[in-house]
């Protein structure tokens, strides 16, 4: 269905950590036809709040392929290394409510902790009455408390989670003082009026979490849609960590119309040697959510080619 809702702001988040591979084109490509056929915005930011991962470098590669691929954005590009103030003022509310609370524990010391569903250690527990003597502060985290939090997302169909079971009380400023994904993408959603995040299914697992830091900030709640994610033949996601091919800039064609087809549009075949102007064309007047396939890993991929 495409309704013209004027007040739609949609966005693409890629973090910097390596080129951009079909896996990221996917979730551009998804969130780009799902603002611009409903008529709404469509910002990008740039998460390259984990300095220690991220380049400038690879960050300008991604512009570059963004743009070679046709890709419009609205407004300027906002960086989180450079909002470091606005994370900082949130966790400093949620300190003074008492929200958070300082973590002395390593990395060793949690090793046997319970592991959520998503692969992180749910954490046990021992600094949350405060960290005891003799011991430094090195992260903060937020009590989760007995807080269920539940959604409906637009592919994935409603999600519920008990957040002590499935989460834990999470870390949102790390004990090497760069502050968490979780916290950063809430106050960046929220400051440019996010209506619906369109991304991909591996980030399924932390919409809870977010959904729980926007109630503890008073936050407005977007709309989500998790697409499915690209696996390489063996099933894992495609990523820099499994060498996913970085997206060729210098003929972006095959590639889209590979990413129009993963997500179930059915684009011509004929189209798969168009230039991007023409396959936007295209998605414009036939982009529908409803055909996105459920995934959360559908189907499999190599290097931008779909394996049947
Ligand atoms: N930066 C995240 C990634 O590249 C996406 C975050 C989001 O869309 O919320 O996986």
């Amino acid at each position: 269905m495409n309704c013209s809702s004027p007040s739609y702001r949609g966005r693409f988040a890629p973090s910097p950590t390596g080129p951009l591979h079909f896996g990221s084109l996917v979730a551009a490509t998804g969130s780009f036809m799902e603002a611009r056929t409903r008529g709404g915005a469509w910002l990008l930011r740039m998460e390259d709040v984990d300095a220690l991962r991220c380049s400038r470098e690879t960050a300008a590669d991604i512009l570059r392929t963004l743009e070679a691929c046709g890709f419009a954005w609205d407004g300027e590009v906002v960086w989180q290394s450079r909002r470091t103030s606005a994370y900082a003022a949130a966790l400093e509310r949620l300190k003074e409510e008492g929200r958070v609370f300082a973590c002395a524990c390593t990395r060793k010391e949690l090793a046997d902790s319970a592991i959520a569903p998503d692969g992180a250690a749910i954490y046990p527990g021992p600094c949350r009455q405060g960290v005891p003597a003799g011991r430094l502060a090195r992260a903060w985290r937020l009590r989760v408390g007995d807080a269920r939090v539940g959604f409906d997302d637009a592919i994935q169909g409603h999600v519920d989670s008990d957040l002590a079971l499935d989460a834990g009380d999470f870390v949102l400023l790390r004990a090497d003082g760069l502050f968490a994904y979780q916290l950063a993408v809430v106050i960046d959603d929220a400051a440019a009026g996010i209506t619906d995040v369109v991304r991909g299914a591996d980030l399924l697992a932390s919409t809870p979490r977010q959904i729980f830091l926007q109630q503890c900030l008073g936050l407005p709640m977007p709309h989500y849609a998790h697409l499915p994610v690209a696996v390489n033949a063996a099933g894992k996601k495609l990523s820099k960590q499994t060498h996913a091919a970085p997206v060729d800039a210098s003929r972006p064609g095959p590639a889209l119309h590979a990413a129009l087809a993963f997500l179930g549009q059915q684009p011509p075949p004929e189209l798969s040697g168009a230039n991007p102007r023409e396959l936007w064309a295209w998605g414009l007047a036939n982009w529908q959510l409803a055909r996105v396939p459920r995934g959360p890993a559908y189907p499999a991929v190599t290097d931008g080619i779909i394996v049947p």
